[in-house]
């Protein structure tokens, strides 16, 4: 069994009160770690380490917080192995999508903060009244409580902004997989980073992550997750006039014209399956122009059947498991819905056990049939299935993708610019990839509308949302 740690004040820590939690491995099935279950009295530790390393950490100089922020993507690089490994342990991810995708854009999170925040957030004002200028502020001790489907990659997204901002930080990781938060904060130890400044305690969300949201002297909670967690985090959030961020669930469309490009199948496929098509971004419901649907379905049924699944460790393995066993059962628990409620299964559709794996590996699935308000095409799944539907034209493809409580990301596959405009300007969600998936630009806000976000991350908008501006008036001359 190994041992994973909570890290406060720069030294790993049991709970306060020694319980742990066993944590899985989603390929065998087998407990293989334990990971503490922090208290309320670890929170008050973290938050008490915080507060004291506060007062140095915002004192430093932008160009010296990014000095550090390199300093740990550079020592996170320097142990990519390590990384990649851990993580692809602790989630059943295949080596390559940990190697190519996750840990380098974890490094790249810490690297483009550290350039953001030497560039001055705050303003000048002159001639109208006075002089006025706007200071971007650190809140002082901020939580930042992340999902389990890209551990590192999404922590390091609130932590980087909130710490080049000037901030000490409580980050609270999945109980599910937590162990490249500790390998992180073992690594920032092993740096000399400066103690208390990024804290990370470990547990059940109900109960550790409650009581960092709860606290009172934690000032802004950046959160990614599932849609009714965040509905709770609100809530409390609004009791005591928090600062809040919310990142929540998907069910995203992705629209498929006749004159799509001859890219569109292969990064659809990939678009619905990557990470077993657990990514808050993956393209769960499929709309495609009748002219091409019984071309394009026959295609992407062929593309998606011929996936590998299997153990991680492989190279050419394109599909690991689910990643617990509830979620394994959830899964198939809708795939039983889709069924009833009319649907038919053109491939998967069931569990699989590839060779040495007795873990929770579902073959990918898609599943047409089904009316747009049924469960299965209402519901956020986040896992290898989809279901495809037929659409008549422009107006009948966007009413299709915009019947969703959910509002995050859709793609548009056209060779029609004007269409592809019209598309992105009437879409209801945060993002809209034309010909595209899953590009990213740091500098871009990202966020959802409707259940699926309040607020956004990246580039200057993290950095805002981790700051309190403050206007400084400066009287003009009576004559002025
Ligand atoms: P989850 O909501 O169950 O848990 C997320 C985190 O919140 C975990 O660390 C958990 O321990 C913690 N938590 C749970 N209850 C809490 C409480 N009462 N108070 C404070 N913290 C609490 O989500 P999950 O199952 O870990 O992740 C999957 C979900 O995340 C999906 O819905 C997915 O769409 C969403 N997600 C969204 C984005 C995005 O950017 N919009 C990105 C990735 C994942």
């Amino acid at each position: 069994m190994e041992t994973i740690d909570q890290w406060i004040a720069g030294r790993p820590q049991a709970s306060s009160d020694a319980a742990v939690l066993s944590v899985f491995d989603p390929v065998t099935g087998q407990a293989y770690a334990r990971c503490p279950q922090g208290t309320a009295a670890d929170i008050s530790a973290a938050v008490a380490a915080a507060r004291s390393a506060f007062p140095a950490w915002s004192a430093l100089k932008a160009s010296e917080r990014a000095h550090w922020l390199n300093r740990l993507a550079d020592a996170i690089e320097a142990r990519s192995e390590a990384f990649w490994s851990c993580e692809s342990r602790d989630t059943g991810k295949p080596i390559t999508l940990v190697r190519e995708i996750e840990i380098p854009r974890a490094i790249a999170n810490f690297r483009f903060f550290a350039a953001a925040c030497t560039q001055s957030l705050d303003q000048a004002f002159h001639q109208e009244s006075g002089l006025n200028y706007t200071l971007h502020q650190p809140l002082g001790v901020v939580g930042v409580i992340s999902p389990w489907n890209l551990p590192l990659y999404l922590l390091s997204w609130k932590l980087a902004p909130a710490l080049a901002a000037g901030n000490c930080v409580i980050a609270k990781p999945s109980e599910i997989t937590p162990m490249s938060a500790d390998l992180l904060a073992r690594t920032a130890q092993e740096i000399g980073f400066p103690a208390g400044v990024m804290n990370i305690v470990q547990g059940a969300g109900e109960t550790v992550g409650a009581a960092l949201v709860a606290h009172p002297e934690v000032k802004a909670i950046s959160f990614t997750g599932s849609t009714a967690v965040g509905h709770r985090i609100a809530a409390v959030c609004a009791d005591q006039f928090k600062k809040v961020t919310l990142e929540m669930g998907g069910k995203n469309p992705a629209l498929v014209f006749p004159d799509a490009p001859a890219h569109t199948l292969k990064t659809l496929v990939r678009a619905a399956f990557q990470n077993t098509g657990q990514i808050c971004l993956c393209g769960s419901r499929i709309l495609i122009h009748r002219d091409i649907y019984d071309e394009f379905k026959k295609a992407f049924v062929a593309e998606s059947s011929a996936l590998k699944i299997g153990a991680p460790s492989d190279p050419a393995i394109q599909l690991g498991p689910v990643m617990s066993e509830a979620h394994f059962r959830k899964v198939l628990a809708y795939i039983a819905q889709a069924k009833d409620e009319g649907g038919s299964v053109l491939c998967g559709g069931e569990a699989v056990k590839p060779e040495a794996c007795n873990g929770w590996f579902i073959a990918p699935t898609v599943v047409e049939g089904l009316p747009m308000e049924s469960g299965f095409c209402q519901d956020e799944i986040f896992g290898p299935v989809v279901s495809l539907h037929a659409f008549d034209d422009d107006d009948h493809a966007l009413a299709l993708a915009n019947a969703s409580r959910y509002g995050l990301a859709a793609s548009v596959w056209t060779g029609d610019l004007l269409r592809a405009h019209r598309m992105a300007d009437e879409l209801e969600c945060g993002i809209v990839w034309i010909n595209t998936w899953m590009q990213r630009d740091l500098r871009t806000p990202f966020g959802g509308m409707k259940q699926s976000g309040f607020g956004r991350e990246g580039g200057m908008e993290a950095m805002t949302f981790f700051t309190e501006p403050k206007t400084v008036c400066i009287g003009a001359l009576p004559n002025g």
